[in-house]
């Protein structure tokens, strides 16, 4: 069995500021580096108790330049680095894949108690809409790796992250909330030891629902809406192929889950 575990950082345990997500030469973010390697540990130790025998590990977070290397797992291998692969070439990195887990990841942009919730851009306040529902990242992730037939099994972050992800993908998925989110930078947080042990626990099962699981999809062609914070941010995107329809929004019609960026 081949499991992919598709990282972020906001919803990594141990993770609750800003500070610890944006700037790479401060301290808390090797802080945040460290914590994600923990969390990426526990995710893998989970798959192999599961049965998993491939185990590849996405870094997702800003550029996808956030592993320490030597601390990765050493039954893992990784895709990290700059200039990631179009989504296009996604079905040959990710052939044979059975299962996803979305690892770190947070509440929408709009959720008013998601620790560090954002949609794609935490200092734009960007908001997506497809075919009218409002998603965040859990759910664009979801639609991107159901374009490819791969089911989302597990998703780890707050109390905010797991609801949004089971209100998406239902409940077969597991769901491991490592933090219970009271406000953007605050929240009452897990022991990183006891997160590790949830996550392991977590995982483990979660291989066990590859198969109940299904890929996540929309109808297409999909309407997509995308609003900025504010005129002056809309004023300076520069959309591929949207029509602009009001001060801060971009509309855009998607033949395909690949396309739903593309505003
Ligand atoms: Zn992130």
């Amino acid at each position: 069995m081949k499991i992919l575990i598709c990282t972020d950082l906001e919803g990594i345990s141990g993770v609750c500021v800003w500070e610890q997500t944006r700037d790479r030469t401060s301290a808390l973010y090797q802080d945040a580096r460290r914590l994600l390697m923990g969390d990426i540990a526990a995710a893998v130790e989970g798959c192999l108790e599961g049965g998993a025998e491939d185990i590849i590990v996405s870094d997702g977070h800003g550029g996808g330049f956030n592993i320490a290397p030597e601390m990765m797992h050493p039954r893992a291998r990784y895709f990290t680095g700059r200039n990631r692969r179009p989504l296009s070439s996604w079905a040959e990195m990710y052939q044979g894949v059975d299962g996803a887990i979305l690892l770190g990841y947070h509440a929408m942009a709009g959720t008013s108690d998601g620790i560090l919730r954002h949609t794609q851009s935490s200092l734009g306040g960007n908001r997506y809409w497809y075919n009218g529902r409002e998603c965040g990242e859990i759910a664009q992730s979801a639609l991107l790796y159901g374009h490819y037939g791969i089911p989302i099994v597990m998703v780890t972050g707050d109390t905010a992250a797991v609801r949004e992800a089971r209100a998406f993908l239902g409940e077969e998925i597991v769901t491991v909330a490592v933090k219970q989110s009271f406000g953007e930078e605050f929240g009452l947080l897990l022991s990183p030891e006891a997160a590790h042990e949830a996550i392991r626990v977590g995982a483990r099962e979660a291989i066990a629902r590859c198969g109940a699981c299904q890929p996540f999809t929309m109808d297409l062609p999909i309407q997509g809406r995308l609003r900025l914070g504010d005129k002056v941010r809309a004023d300076a995107h520069q959309p591929r192929r949207a029509r602009r329809v009001d001060d801060c929004t971009y509309e855009a019609v998607f033949d395909s889950a690949l396309e739903i960026y593309e505003f």
